[in-house]
């Protein structure tokens, strides 16, 4: 079907940071996947988990006990806080899971009875997905157009603006819906004091938190998770993208006593977290853990994200500024973003359109000083030779 263009090239072989068309030609990928590949293409551990797991056991549904789905879990509530973890296949299914989660949430709040606390509060220019509870928390005409009426019972704050929350947060409200930080949108992190405010807010009113950590998440930021930073506690987080390094997966995680909102029967998924995923996404884990991949980013991206900076200030006719931690900037333009994604990847390197005419840089989690510098020097060409 039609809904994503004509394609630029065919994609055949990755390896690394490095994506190659069916000539031979080799871009340097930027993209990755839409922050999905987190441990760059083929890599060889990974490979090897998924590989080796293919050959023992694929899926058996969860019906039964999967020792790797359980290891998955123990990890991520090691780097999430107590609680518990429930997995799916993508961050739209992860997203619909948590929007489950507040209506229970609400439910038992308004004392077993439904209809009556259940609104969800998220952002303006977020993205939650394309399903019909991620469309409904995404207030965007190019999300939402042609597919009314939206599921009901969600309000819209603007991100970083605590007065607007404050003044939507009410007795209706069972949950805070929010990107830590945004990336469809445009590549805009939530402050830190905007988080512990937020967080102080639904604390005081009964909602919950809940972190939409889908493209930040895993790493991305230099953090595990990108909301850490900010010292807040969430109540709930969902992850996909980069979790299995490529390979669909996703997951939600709930703090204790919200975890057991969910009983047996009451949500379920025939493949989230089946053998397969969570080999992929264990290896993902072993390799981000056993390269220090975390430690890396953050000191490779200070030299990265100076260097952009010398763009923004060497190119102030394209470039408004920039955006963003770790492996996850986004370029705020005054020259059309899909026009310098265009020249991008003619000179052999792939940056993804965001919203507010910006451009993103999600390299692999693995990307060399050397590949950084790469993709500022291409970038470097293209603005020079975009003229004044
Ligand atoms: C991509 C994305 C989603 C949707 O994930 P899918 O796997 O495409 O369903 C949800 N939330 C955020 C923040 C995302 O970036």
């Amino acid at each position: 079907m039609k809904n994503y263009g004509p394609p630029a090239f065919d994609a055949v072989r990755g390896e690394g940071l490095y994506l190659y068309d069916a000539s031979g030609k080799a871009y340097l990928d930027f993209g990755s996947g839409i922050a999905v590949t987190s441990v760059g293409h083929s890599h060889p551990k990974w490979v090897k988990a998924v590989q080796d797991q293919a050959a023992i056991l694929s899926h058996c549904s969860n019906l039964y006990g999967i020792p790797g789905q359980q290891k998955l879990a123990d990890r991520l509530v090691e780097k999430a806080g107590p609680g518990r973890v429930l997995f799916c296949n993508s961050g739209a299914e992860s997203n619909d899971a948590l929007i489950k989660l507040a209506r229970l949430h609400g439910r038992n709040l308004s004392g077993g009875q439904e209809a009556k606390r259940y609104t969800v509060v998220t952002a303006e220019d977020a993205f939650h997905g394309r399903t019909f509870g991620g469309m409904a928390a995404t207030p965007q005409e190019k999300i939402q157009g042609g597919y009314r009426p939206m599921l009901t019972g969600f309000k819209f704050g603007q991100l970083n603006n605590i007065e607007s929350f404050d003044k939507l947060v009410d007795d209706t409200v069972a949950a805070v819906f929010i990107e830590s930080i945004q990336g469809e949108g445009g590549i805009f992190p939530a402050e830190d004091s905007f988080l512990q405010e937020l967080r102080a807010l639904c604390t005081e009113r009964d909602a919950l938190l809940i972190l939409d950590e889908v493209q930040c998440g895993i790493g991305r930021s230099g953090h595990f998770f990108a909301f850490e930073k900010s010292g807040v506690k969430a109540d709930a987080i969902g992850m996909a993208k980069g979790l299995g390094g490529g390979f669909p997966i996703g997951a939600i995680w709930a703090a204790e006593p919200y975890a057991h909102l969910f009983q047996p029967g009451s949500h379920g998924t025939t493949f989230g977290g089946n053998p397969l995923a969570c080999a992929a996404a264990n290896a993902t884990l072993d390799i981000i853990e056993e390269d220090s991949l975390l430690e890396k980013i953050m000191a490779n991206s200070s030299i990265w994200h100076a260097a952009i900076q010398g763009l923004v200030e060497q190119y102030p006719q394209h470039i408004a500024g920039m955006r963003g931690a770790g492996y996850m900037v986004g370029l705020a333009l005054h020259t059309d973003s899909s026009v310098v994604a265009i020249a991008a990847r003619e000179k052999g390197l792939l940056i993804v359109p965001a919203g507010h005419n910006t451009i993103r840089l999600l390299p692999a989690l693995t990307a060399t000083p050397k590949e950084l510098a790469k993709s500022t020097r291409i970038l470097g060409e293209v603005f020079a030779e975009l003229g004044s």
